[in-house]
């Protein structure tokens, strides 16, 4: 087994780190994470990415990682005698190591920047997922409170996925009970496309009206930008916006114009906010990401501008 650095693996390779990370989670590249942000795979793993990417694997210069070795053969003992905490069939387990690996340092308490607020605490969140209080996390309030913003996640020494977990516990809870809007906007965008159920006729109208706004404005020749093929950019939005405050639009698109931009709106699917996201619903957000990546096909844009 070696041990590797997934920033040093992404700079030999020529990707970017987040696809080394999302191939772990996926299993193309099976790697069990190890203390100080490291990961070990096997040997025949890493020769057969190296093979996929056309790649000798004599050649690759990783650097020396301290300790490799003694891990190494720490990690293929513990494999030979780990013994689970819990039931290997329990929900909330999002990677078999996370749990284990957890030392109570309290790392990610210190990052969260709403640690403490109605006793908020990652590291609590955890304790209690590893000791299988499942029913009590999932009628928690912590987990909704939570930002998703991944400090926590990053400042842990030993890779637990705090988020993932934290986006598995509101994906288990009864979707009656999902806090708030967020679940209605889900079933709204599936339905017609955006959170707030702006129909298609109002939208590509509303974009019109406001376009020959921007021509009385003095900017000549602005085209409704909708459904525009081959443009550059295909452009999302936060449904608040098309809703509460056109007029908020109306500056990047000044930009956008002086700037010579090619750039469009989707007629349709053109919602830029994915609830679904912080529902912990990941059927629903991979319908909403689904139909940006089909406009972007339809449309044949080469980037995609996401609002948030
Ligand atoms: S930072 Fe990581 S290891 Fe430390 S308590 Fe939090 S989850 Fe556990
Ligand atoms: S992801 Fe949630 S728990 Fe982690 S630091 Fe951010 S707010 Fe705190």
């Amino acid at each position: 087994m070696i041990v590797i650095r997934i920033g040093q693996l992404a700079e030999q390779l020529g990707v970017h780190r987040n696809t080394i990370r999302n191939w772990i989670s996926s299993g193309r590249l099976p790697a069990r994470s190890v203390s100080g942000k490291r990961y070990l795979l096997n040997e025949s793993d890493f020769t057969r990415i190296c093979h996929e990417f056309g790649i000798d694997r004599s050649t690759l210069k990783l650097k020396h990682v301290p300790g490799a070795p003694l891990m190494s053969r720490a990690m293929g003992l513990m494999e030979q005698n780990v013994r689970r905490i819990g039931s290997p069939s329990r929900k909330l387990l999002a990677d078999p190591s996370w749990g284990e690996v957890c030392m109570t340092c309290g790392s990610c308490a210190s990052a969260c920047p709403i640690s403490g607020v109605d006793g908020l605490d990652p590291r609590k969140i955890v304790r209690m997922a590893v000791l299988g209080l499942e029913e009590d996390l999932l009628a928690s309030q912590w987990p909704w409170k939570c930002t998703m913003c991944a400090k926590c996640e990053r400042a842990c020494p030993q890779n637990v996925e705090i988020v993932s977990l934290i986006g598995r516990i509101r994906g288990l809870r009864d979707r009656a009970k999902v806090p708030g809007p967020l679940h209605k906007g889900v079933l709204m965008c599936l339905e017609r496309g955006n959170n707030l159920g702006i129909p298609k006729g109002d939208f590509v109208a509303l974009i019109e009206e406001m376009s020959s706004e921007m021509v009385d404005e003095g900017f000549k020749g602005f085209e409704p930008p909708i459904d525009r093929m081959g443009s550059n950019l295909l452009v999302t939005v936060n449904s608040k916006e098309p809703f509460a405050e056109p007029d908020d639009m109306k500056h990047w698109w000044k930009i956008f114009h002086a700037a010579g931009e090619s750039w469009t709106f989707p007629s349709e699917g053109w919602e830029g906010v994915n609830w679904a996201f912080f529902t912990g619903d990941e059927d629903s957000l991979r319908m909403s990401v689904g139909r940006i990546v089909q406009n972007m096909y339809k449309l044949k844009c080469k980037t995609l501008l996401l609002p948030d």
